[in-house]
């Protein structure tokens, strides 16, 4: 096997035991189409699914994949409108499943997340019955500091580079801990318990995804 996706599947596993111990349901699948099918497993037929900060579920194929399905997507790309658009996002808020992904992960089970907006922060506290984190081991940090920092100094400032935005990271690549009328970074969620148990999946992946 690759040394690193021996590595990937060894931390996996550690992972999904501490997941696990935090009352969430944790799942490793080993590349991209094992965790598609996994994600699909997950989803019933007949709900209502909306998304945010999902780009590893992007990349396994799940959007498309859904489109297949007996399910109603709440894809806000698709709105006519701006107004459509932020009713779309609302709606997100009571989907009966919420798709995202996460910016960080520590070793010991919490999953960190930075928000511009906040509808993906407030999704993954509460609304949506059922929470779908993808995420790639790269995303994986030994200590909840590293997850902390790696959400900052990394996730943040490779996100900015997707916006129109005048912050200094979309200048720089780094982070400069702003306060500009744009900042991406204006919620920060530490995820450390599922409650109720198994609201919260996580389908971690042996490859690298997302930012
Ligand atoms: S510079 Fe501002 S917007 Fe950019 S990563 Fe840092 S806090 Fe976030």
């Amino acid at each position: 096997m690759d040394p690193k996706k021996e590595m990937y599947a060894k931390r996996g596993a550690q992972l999904v035991k501490n997941l696990q111990k935090r009352h969430f349901e944790a799942y490793y699948c080993d590349d991209r189409s094992a965790a598609l099918e996994k994600a699909l497993e997950l989803i019933p037929d007949g709900v209502t699914i909306g998304w945010g900060g999902a780009m590893s579920a992007q990349q396994i194929g799940l959007m498309e994949a859904l489109k297949e399905r007996n399910v109603t997507l709440l894809d806000r790309d698709k709105a006519a409108s701006q107004q459509e658009r932020a009713g779309l996002m609302k709606q997100c808020l009571t989907a009966d499943v919420f798709l995202t992904g996460a910016n960080a992960l520590s070793l010991d089970g919490q999953m960190v997340n930075i928000d511009g907006n906040g509808n993906r922060v407030a999704a993954i506290v509460y609304g949506p019955d059922s929470v779908i984190v993808v995420a790639g081991m790269n995303k994986v940090c030994d200590t909840l500091e590293g997850a902390v920092q790696r959400a900052r100094t990394l996730a943040a400032p490779a996100n900015s580079q997707r916006f129109e935005i005048a912050t200094p990271c979309k200048q720089t690549g780094s982070c400069h801990d702003c306060l500009s009328p744009d900042c991406i970074c204006n919620q920060l969620l530490i995820t450390r318990h599922c409650r109720p148990a198994g609201r919260i999946k996580f389908i971690l992946v042996g490859e690298e995804l997302g930012l």
